[in-house]
């Protein structure tokens, strides 16, 4: 199967393998030897000197405790959005009480740092900034850097999703100062879902003591005590723990810089293959993400009926569109466990499948 959507991910057979290991007590001297590594090198990977919480959950569960272990009700937010996500970012703080003030921008565009600055300047009350990094949706990588610099110069908490970006793009978390930043296991960490990780700086943890939203299970300051006894606050994903802690060595191995240059070579090559089929992809290249690709459907093609072929009878699982995209693009996912022979691999199986679905490609092109 070529597992070709933005997570969950193909996992490595010595990843799979190690799911496949006998429980041991999350309370022991066993499970204390993988936490404090897993920690160790997550604290690498997103380049920060501040501890990293390994919570039990996927990227949106992460993402709530991110907005509940920071924030209070009444607070006012800036949420950036320019996708699927941000939108869903920003619903999460609007629903346990923040009161958000919405930064909307196209879907298929970055966020514009100029108009971030214009906001903040505009309101001087804002406690904190929500951001997606790589809009997973649209394909998009927004300008972190340039954005946290901003947000830095207006002495805000930033908040960032950083799902489908973190380990496979360049995110900085100590450089940028950035104050909380979220990724799970099953995108770019070659591991199967079932974790949330998530870095917090000193000023986030300052946020922490503050903040007054409702958390139990969530809570950092407990998950954070636990941690310090190389436990849990609660059962984990055991088997997703053992998972990551073998991605992770991987990925150890190969080094970041080698790993950011990876997605950096097949991000291209998608994008150098869609156009080879007179595709346009959506974003405008110079924003176009490293880990997904999105690219728009040409007139004629029906988008679901190309997913089926391709899953079908090409054994290749694209993402189709979400939201108002839904039927107007489709997606390959490449980050984590991915080279370029497989993207080759894939877009030999969409150019077979779109004349039937719709889309013939052009003369000179096939
Ligand atoms: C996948 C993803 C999420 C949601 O993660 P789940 O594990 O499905 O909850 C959130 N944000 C971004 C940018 C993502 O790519």
């Amino acid at each position: 199967m070529n597992l070709r959507i933005p997570g969950p991910t193909p996992c490595p057979p010595e990843v799979l393998q190690a799911m496949s290991r006998e429980m041991i007590n999350h309370r022991g001297p066993a499970f204390a030897r993988i936490i404090e590594k897993v920690t160790a090198r997550l604290k690498e990977l997103f380049l920060t000197q501040s501890e990293v919480l390994v919570l039990t959950g996927s990227g949106t569960g992460g993402l709530e405790a991110m907005v509940v272990n920071t924030l209070s009700p009444g607070d006012e937010v800036l949420g950036l959005t320019n996708g699927y996500f941000g939108e869903r970012l920003a619903a999460i703080a609007q629903d346990f009480g923040a009161k958000i003030t919405r930064l909307d921008f196209p879907w298929g565009e970055p966020v514009d740092p100029g108009e971030v600055r214009q906001a903040l300047k505009k309101n001087p009350n804002y406690k904190a900034v929500l951001l997606v990094h790589n809009e997973t949706s649209t394909g998009v990588t927004n300008d972190l850097k340039g954005i946290a610099e901003i947000v830095r110069e207006h002495d805000k908490l930033f908040l960032v999703d950083a799902v489908s970006s973190l380990g496979s793009l360049p995110c900085c978390m100590d450089a940028w100062g950035l104050d909380v930043v979220v990724t799970c296991s099953q995108k770019g960490w070659m591991a199967p879902p079932g974790l949330a990780m998530v870095g917090i700086s000193s000023r986030g943890w300052k946020a922490v003591e503050q903040a007054k939203m409702p958390r139990h299970y969530w809570d950092f300051r407990t998950a954070k005590q636990y941690l310090a006894r190389g436990q849990t606050s609660w059962t984990p994903a055991v088997s997703t723990f053992f998972a990551l802690e073998v991605g992770l060595e991987l990925m150890a191995r190969e080094g970041l810089e080698n790993i950011w240059e990876r997605h950096r070579r097949v991000g291209q090559r998608a994008r150098e293959g869609a156009k080879a089929l007179g595709l346009s992809p959506l974003p405008p290249e110079p924003v176009a993400s490293n880990t997904v690709t999105a690219i728009r459907a040409p007139e004629g093609l029906d988008v679901a009926r190309l997913v089926k072929i391709l899953l079908e009878e090409y054994d290749t699982d694209l993402a189709g569109g979400q939201g108002k995209l839904s039927g107007k693009i489709f997606r390959i996912g490449h980050l984590g466990y991915v080279t370029e022979a497989d993207i080759d691999l894939t877009l030999k199986a969409i150019a077979k499948a779109l004349p039937r679905a719709g889309y013939a490609i052009p003369q000179g092109l096939r």
